[in-house]
């Protein structure tokens, strides 16, 4: 049986990344699209495990050959998910992670029948903020921009299908977990 899109958005630095690596550890039948984009690379990232990364005219004549399955510009840099890879994986019976941004997920919506979205938020408001600061990576400019975007993207949670409270990591593992149980149950019955 085929796989399902599993859409994972919320606002920058509400711990999604570190939900999704804790939960590729321990399934086996979960995997992440690793998306392309034009941002620069980040001191502690390498490419291909993070981002593919790719310079803006690259990442122009992907979207021109039609190589991705719905591409947004975030933050003012280029960010998109390779068909490939999702539609092999989805064949396969993998659930497949598309870690993406609001804009992206619309698009998946509006596209996919088979996908099922879910929305991190921190426990508190003022955690995205404490928590962008202590990236040293960021400027305080780029933290400035990150926070505005943060609150336009909370205006679309409603457009989610669940929404899930990261105050610790294991516990908001745990119910990922469980919502991709319940969800292939659902998927199996209808099969059946
Ligand atoms: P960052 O620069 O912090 O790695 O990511 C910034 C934002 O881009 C995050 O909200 C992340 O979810 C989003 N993003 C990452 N990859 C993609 C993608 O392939 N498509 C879209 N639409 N957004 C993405």
């Amino acid at each position: 049986m085929e796989g399902f899109l599993l859409v994972v958005s919320g606002p920058t630095a509400a711990g999604k990344g570190t939900i999704v690596k804790e939960l590729l550890k321990i399934r086996k039948d979960v995997v992440q699209s690793i998306s392309v984009t034009s941002r620069y690379k980040r001191i502690n990232e390498e490419e291909g495990r993070e981002y593919f990364f790719k310079t803006k005219e690259e990442f122009e004549q992907l979207i021109e050959e039609g190589q991705l399955l719905e591409y947004a510009t975030v933050h003012g840099n280029y960010y998109g998910t390779p068909k490939k890879f999702v539609e092999e994986n989805i064949k396969l019976g993998k659930v497949v992670i598309l870690e993406i941004d609001v804009q992206g997920a619309q698009q998946v919506r509006e596209k996919f029948d088979n996908q099922v979205s879910v929305f991190v938020i921190p426990p508190r408001k003022i955690d995205i903020e404490n928590r962008l600061r202590h990236r040293v990576t960021e400027t305080e400019e780029m933290i400035k921009i990150r926070l505005e975007t943060a609150e336009r993207e909370f205006d679309q949670i409603k457009y989610y299908d669940y929404f899930l409270v990261n105050d610790y990591v294991d516990v908001a593992t745990k119910r990922l977990e469980n919502i991709i149980d319940e969800e292939r149950e659902e998927r199996e019955k209808k099969y059946d």
